[in-house]
């Protein structure tokens, strides 16, 4: 999705789907393409993914982009620049409600918003918080992976370890992508 650089209007891009179905390298492409146009850019990550490198967002395919590793939701409006045109949040389900109201704010004062997140947890359940910014969002594109047991598209995250958690953070040790057919939440 490439947009119009001049527009004044805000307005907030979700980018969702399960583990591994690109959406980091996704959200880094706008982004990047946003740089390339000469937009004042400012891109956030929880300080919770450390998977790769802290003050960078990595894509599983290792292109990168330098971020800012915020504790909270609120965080981010604060170190917003006011000349900042375009905020990217990477892993927004890793943020509580207040991510929603948030993107919406930074939307409405002009700004292009991107955010990256899961839809769905690791149990098939959505997370609330990316089910809304799907709903206030002006476009949302979902994007699936490859089931890693028979290759259909899928859009479940299996974990392959017992915890209890909503949020473990990892990537191809501790989860893989499923189809419908192929997802066993329970596991
Ligand atoms: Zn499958």
């Amino acid at each position: 999705m490439i947009f119009n650089v001049s527009s004044a209007s805000g307005w907030i891009e979700v980018v969702c789907g399960s583990m591994f179905s690109g959406k980091t390298q996704e959200l880094i492409r706008r982004l990047k393409l946003a740089n390339i146009a000469k937009q004042k850019v400012q891109v956030f990550n929880s300080h919770l993914d450390v998977r790769y490198a802290k003050e960078h967002l990595v894509s599983h395919d290792k292109s990168t982009l330098a971020a800012h590793p915020v504790k909270s939701a609120k965080e981010i409006l604060k170190a917003v620049d006011k000349d900042t045109q375009v905020v990217g949040i990477d892993e927004a389900h890793f943020f509580g409600p207040e991510i929603v109201d948030v993107a919406q704010k930074l939307a409405n004062s002009g700004r292009r918003v991107i955010v990256a997140g899961l839809d769905q947890d690791y149990r098939g359940e959505p997370f609330d918080n990316m089910a809304k910014l799907m709903a206030v969002g002006e476009f949302v594109t979902k994007n699936l992976a490859i089931c890693m047991v028979c290759g259909n598209p899928a859009h479940f995250s299996q974990r392959l370890t017992d915890s209890g958690k909503r949020i473990v953070v990892g990537a191809g040790d501790k989860y893989e992508a499923r189809c419908r057919k192929c997802f066993q939440p329970e596991k």
